[in-house]
């Protein structure tokens, strides 16, 4: 005989990690599918450190109105390392008990998974949704927030070449990426640079930096701009090392924390939405313990421990296109 589903009652909803852009248009999404099935949803504040300290919010509808296009999270988010001790998830599992959670939405990254698998291993039934501007989440093709940061980072790029481009300067921009070079390598095609500089990518400084300059240089480029995602290292030794071997002085930008912010462009709203959805349509119908991904642009649910194992590259023919791209300049006279 089949066993009866237990019927889901009450749910939690966190953000955890570093903020996305597109994280309130989860947090929504959540809240309102909950409500469709006739579950109470509960926002925890903080993070892990939220289920510890008990620090929660029940989401009414009034509560998720017109957040779906505000940047950041009204949840909050943030690291906490007493969720990494025993102790810690023992007391968090006691708030998910006395709250009568019968499930948590963790919104996050990688790090957030961990943690989500953890207290999956402790009896709390878990979904994870990928949402970081890194877009380096192994299971799934896409995280929420990535398009939002490329776009803004575009944007700043694009008036920085203008004034770069009206006193002839070499820009050196740092964009965000300390294990990966999606953001940079996007970006960088994007603003037609003359070179992106990515951890995947071992640089030499002779041909992946001086000799692009010195070729845009001779084909009548007369202002250049080099990406570097943080990873491969600070923009200002960079701007340093080009001032040392070509003797032109860049100008540096590193736009840290601005690419965390914003309104979430479409499609980071559109998938939000479509994540936050299917999250709580799992619950509803019985399944829990996976991440939520996509794939060839439809929805998946992936096993937390297998989804934290999957390895994501950057596709390297994008490195190929631009500098296929920015090679060609040196043709043009
Ligand atoms: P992200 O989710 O953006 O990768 P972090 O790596 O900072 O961010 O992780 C967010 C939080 O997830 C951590 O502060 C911690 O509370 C929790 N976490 C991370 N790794 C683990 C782990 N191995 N076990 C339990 N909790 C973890």
């Amino acid at each position: 005989m089949e066993q009866e589903q237990k019927k889901i009652r009450r749910i939690g909803v966190l953000t955890s990690g570093g903020d996305s852009p597109g994280m309130n248009a989860v947090v929504r999404a959540v809240a309102r599918t909950a409500m469709y099935y006739g579950i109470e949803c509960v926002g925890i504040r903080r993070g892990y450190q939220g289920l510890i300290n008990s620090d929660f919010v029940m989401l009414t509808a009034d509560m998720v109105r017109h957040i779906l296009g505000r940047g950041g999270t009204i949840l909050y988010t943030a690291r906490c390392d007493e969720f990494l001790t025993e102790k810690g998830r023992e007391k968090a599992v006691g708030t998910c008990r006395m709250l009568g959670l019968d499930g948590i939405v963790a919104i996050g990254g990688d790090g957030t998974f961990r943690g989500a698998l953890e207290l999956s291993r402790l009896g709390v039934p878990v979904m994870g949704i990928p949402a970081t501007i890194d877009n380096d989440i192994g299971c799934s093709n896409y995280t929420i927030g990535f398009d939002s940061a490329c776009n803004t980072a575009i944007e700043c790029i694009d008036k920085l070449r203008d004034t770069m481009q009206s006193h002839e300067r070499c820009s050196v921009v740092e964009v965000m990426g300390r294990h990966a070079g999606f953001l940079a390598l996007y970006v960088g095609i994007a603003v037609g640079a003359t070179s992106v500089l990515i951890p995947e990518h071992e640089l030499n400084f002779e041909h992946d930096v001086v000799e692009r300059i010195q070729n845009a240089r001779l084909a009548g480029a007369t202002h250049f701009m080099i990406v570097v995602a943080e990873g491969v290292g600070s923009a200002f030794e960079i701007a340093t090392k080009i001032k040392e071997t070509i003797g032109i002085d860049p100008r540096v930008t590193v736009l840290g924390h601005i690419q965390r912010g914003g309104a979430p462009t479409g499609r980071d709203r559109e998938t939000a939405t479509r994540m936050g959805y299917y999250a709580v349509r799992a619950f509803a119908e019985g399944r829990a313990g996976s991440v939520i991904a996509t794939k060839e642009g439809g929805i998946v649910e992936i096993p937390i421990e297998e989804a934290l194992a999957m390895k994501k590259h950057l596709q390297m023919d994008r490195y190929e296109i631009l500098e296929a791209i920015a090679a060609s300049g040196t043709l043009r006279k």
